[in-house]
This record gives structure tokens, sequence and C-alpha cells, in this order.
């Protein structure tokens, strides 16, 4: 399987920069053999399309969606809209979302299916809390969230998912955990993933996000199990990105 990175700018980059960034990105030299993706902000999807030409690096994400086509939901974006900017993937579940807006599993596994049927690959974030992980009780709580978001997914080969494994505590703190800890917890998530889909599941990515840098990309990436990360604060400067895809993927 092809390693994936995915940048995730979160609230960062109106359209202007984020033409910029893609502009800046595209000159820089990529490792052949690795998927590389853009989460970008809504408005500014249309800028990084337009800055990317007919070059298909970085593919194109959205940080969340709703778990509707249509309707009276003021505000919310359809994945059938995101279809329509040829949206590889969508973030779902992110932890950030989780906390501060309150999405639950249930919202979750909507949003998930619901971008399956329009040909989206849902990137699905989960991940323990330092409070969850103090009592012990990571691999329940992940194999929990994993399990509830899987519910309505097909293992057809359409639009396969991804599984973003990323520990609370890790995001944007600078405290990683370690390689040996996401192997672990990989191996529990892909135990999820063959129950749902049997063979299947060797097709779905299970990627670790949480304070991957220029410094450590390359000691997760040779983990066995780790099939890639979700770059946060790491993936706003380009030119940093563009080092770390290729730390990923030494020549
Ligand atoms: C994230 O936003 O999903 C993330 C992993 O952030 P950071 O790399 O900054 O920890």
């Amino acid at each position: 399987m092809k390693k994936l990175i995915i940048a995730n700018w979160k609230m960062h980059y109106g359209p202007l920069k984020a033409g910029a960034w893609v502009r800046a990105f595209r000159r820089e030299r990529l490792p052949k053999d690795l998927d590389v993706a853009v989460a970008a902000p809504f408005v500014s999807l249309a800028a990084v399309r337009a800055s990317l030409g007919r070059a298909s690096i970085p593919a194109l994400a959205a940080q969340d969606a709703f778990w509707a086509n249509e309707g009276a939901f003021t505000g919310e974006i359809a994945p059938v809209m995101l279809s329509e900017f040829s949206c590889a993937y969508c973030l779902v579940g992110h932890s950030e979302r989780r906390i501060n807006l309150g999405e639950t599993d249930e919202m979750v596994a909507k949003k998930a299916a619901v971008l399956q049927k329009a040909g989206i690959s849902p990137v699905i974030c989960v991940g323990e809390t330092e409070t969850q992980r103090r009592k012990g009780e990571q691999d329940k709580i992940v194999r929990a969230q994993l399990t509830a978001a899987v519910a309505g997914l097909k293992g057809d080969g359409r639009a396969v998912p991804v599984v973003a494994y990323e520990p609370v505590w890790a995001i944007g703190t600078g405290r990683p955990c370690t390689p040996q800890h996401a192997k672990d917890m990989h191996g529990n998530l892909r135990g999820v993933l063959k129950k749902k889909f049997g063979a299947a599941a060797d097709h779905v990515r299970i990627v670790y996000g949480g304070s991957v840098d220029l410094r450590n990309i390359g000691e997760f990436l040779t983990t066995t199990g780790i099939d890639g990360a979700l770059v946060g604060g790491a993936s706003l400067d380009p030119r940093n990105f563009a080092l770390l895809c290729r730390a990923a993927i030494p020549a």
C-alpha cells in the first residue's frame, strides 16, 4: 500500500494564502511513491484546485462535511458538493470537532457513510484523551470510536476509508506518542477493520497524527503498521511540508 500524508491546515489559509501555498509546494521535489493530500478550509478549496492546474498532487481533502446531501441545514456543506470539487478525502471526527463542537460517534458514522456514497474517502479520526489514557482506557475507547464510525461503510473497494489514529494529548503539543504506542494501537484498530471488512481491511490505511514533524516522520513511517501521517502544524509551511514528505520516503 502506498503511504499517505495529509496536511491538515485547520483554520488557516483563506483563498489567497492557500493558492500561494500550493504554488510553492508544487515547486518542491516530491517522492513518487507517496500519496499526498491537503485538507483545506472550505472557502479555500477552489483556490487550491485552481493553483493545481492539471497536477493531481496534492490531492484535495476537506476538513468536515455534513451527513446529508441536500436540505434545510444552514451553514453546512454536503458530501456531493465536495465531490463536485473532486475532493478525494474528507476528515471526519477530528478531536477538535468532537471536543469543541460536541461531535458524537453517531454523527461521525453518518458523515462517513454519506461521504463514501458520494465517492469521497472518509478519513476517520479517533484517539484517546490524556485522562482516558491515564485510566488505561485507550484501547477500549478507540476501538469503540472506530467500530461506530465504520458501521455504515462498505468494503467494496470504492472510496476506501482511511483511519487516522490521533491521541488527543499528542495533537499540537510537540509531544508525539512513541512509534511503538502507535504501532500497538494501529494493530488494535486493524482488528476492528478486519472484523468489519474481512480481507478488504488490508486496503484501509491507518495513519498516525499528533506532533509529527520533520525529525520524527521517518521513524513513524518505517514502523510496521503505520501507513502514513496526518500533519497539522508542520504542514503550514510548504517547503517544510515538502521536506517532511521527502523524509517520509527517503530516495
Ligand atoms: C492534526 O491537526 O490532526 C494534528 C495532528 O496536528 P499537529 O500535527 O499539529 O499535532
